[in-house]
């Protein structure tokens, strides 16, 4: 259901943050964080991923395996 942000590779560069249709992504202690309660991983608004695309570090907005693959609800 939700994509993660990977704290240890962050810079906080805060590139993601603005481009999340989902609001779902805010910093806190110098790195940004994903609300997985609101990352719809991008479905419904962009065939990829924002955050991911935007990322400047490789591999570090990830799918989080701890929750189940988004379905979007009509
Ligand atoms: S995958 Fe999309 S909805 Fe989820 S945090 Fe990244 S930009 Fe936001
Ligand atoms: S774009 Fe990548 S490096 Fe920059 S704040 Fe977001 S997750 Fe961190």
């Amino acid at each position: 259901m939700a994509y993660k942000i990977i704290a240890s590779q962050c810079t906080g560069c805060s590139a993601c943050e603005p481009e999340c249709p989902n609001v779902a992504i805010r910093e806190k202690n110098g790195v940004f964080i994903i609300d997985p309660k609101k990352c719809s991983e991008c479905i419904g608004y962009f065939d990829d991923p924002q955050c991911v695309a935007v990322c400047p570090v490789d591999v570090t907005c990830v799918i989080d395996n701890a929750y189940p693959r988004y379905v979007a609800t009509a």
